[in-house]
């Protein structure tokens, strides 16, 4: 039996490209590194460069009071620890939970851990396996300030940034699934990019450097962006609604007429048509964040 319970002592559950960078920093920062994995084998490298490989996650949570879990998604994190004997082992010790999921997820488990006597911390990770380690890295947590402080000395190894966000367990998660909607949209938006491109025979390597281009002229459109949303005032100065809803439509017409899906564009325009139909033509785009949600919190009165 493997048993290490003092603070430089870290398990991690779960040994995707992910979990493997993670395991493979701890190791890089000295820590007793122990880990374990559903299928065997994916521990190899790591076992030869220090960690302990562990049998079944029991035994890995056995070894470690801090419990890293990582993989697919919450019913992957359920099917490993909602399990007796690995329920047992994780009573009084704590989990720190780097699962991508939902905000719901996250307070779901946070309530079974407490009803287990296991202390919870949720987190997200921002930027690719490849940062882990590095100064890239970024962290994001939440969950009890004073255990995040006494096992920050611990994700510390891992590199990057780390972010408490706050005592409510599910404010990593909102952030995560905020932040990986910018992310997917855009993505989507640059393969939609490229499928138009292509039509009219540029390629996506022609395309590239313009596309790069465009990125870097978001950060200041996302700072000014956010100051409108929280104040209520969206000035369209620079770019009113019915122009942006102009070059929307275009994007629709050209992709429809070479027979490309445009659902993406006209779900964008169709909001767009609607902040107008409300009189709001002459503000800026993010006008329309108060047609998706009315009644989000913090947001200022009578602006619609
Ligand atoms: P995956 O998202 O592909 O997860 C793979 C891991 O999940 C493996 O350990 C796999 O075990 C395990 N798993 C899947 N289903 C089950 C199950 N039913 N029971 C037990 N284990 C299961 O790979 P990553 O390591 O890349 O991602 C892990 C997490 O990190 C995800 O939530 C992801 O969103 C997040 N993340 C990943 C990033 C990246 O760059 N890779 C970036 C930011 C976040 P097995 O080997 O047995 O299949």
């Amino acid at each position: 039996m493997i048993s290490h319970t003092d603070q430089s002592a870290v398990t991690v559950l779960g040994l995707g490209p992910m979990g493997r960078a993670l395991a493979g920093a701890f190791l890089d920062a000295g820590l007793r590194t122990t880990v374990w994995n559903r299928t065997p084998g994916k521990d190899r490298e790591l076992v030869e460069r220090g960690a302990a490989g562990a049998r079944s996650p029991e035994e890995a949570v056995a070894a470690s009071r801090l419990v890293v879990v990582c993989v697919v998604n919450q019913d992957a994190g359920d099917a490993i620890m909602r399990h007796g004997p690995v329920t047992d082992a994780l009573k009084e010790r704590t989990v720190v939970n780097l699962t991508a999921d939902t905000p719901d997820r996250a307070r779901d488990t946070a309530t079974w851990a407490a009803e287990h006597g296991i202390e919870y911390l949720d987190g997200a990770i921002m930027t690719p396996a490849t940062t882990i380690g590095t100064p890239a890295a970024v962290f994001l947590h939440s969950g009890a300030s004073e255990l995040y402080r006494r096992h920050r000395p611990v994700l510390d190894a891992l590199g990057g940034t780390h972010t408490h966000l706050g005592e409510d367990i599910g404010r990593a998660a909102a952030y995560d699934i905020a932040l990986l909607d910018v992310f997917w949209t855009a993505m989507a938006g640059y393969a939609h990019a490229i499928a138009l491109a292509r039509a009219e025979g540029v390629t996506a390597r022609e395309l590239a450097p313009f596309a790069k281009g465009i990125g870097t002229i978001l950060p200041a459109i996302f700072e000014r962006g956010a100051e409108e949303v929280d104040s209520g005032r969206f000035s369209g100065e620079d770019n009113p609604i019915t122009s942006a809803v102009s070059s929307m439509a275009h994007i629709v017409h050209t992709s429809e007429a070479h027979g490309i899906d445009a659902g993406v564009m006209r779900a964008a325009e169709g909001l767009a048509r609607r902040a107008i139909g409300r009189g709001h033509g002459t503000d800026g785009f993010l006008r329309i964040t108060e047609i998706l949600n009315p009644d989000a919190p913090g947001r200022p009165v009578a602006t619609l």
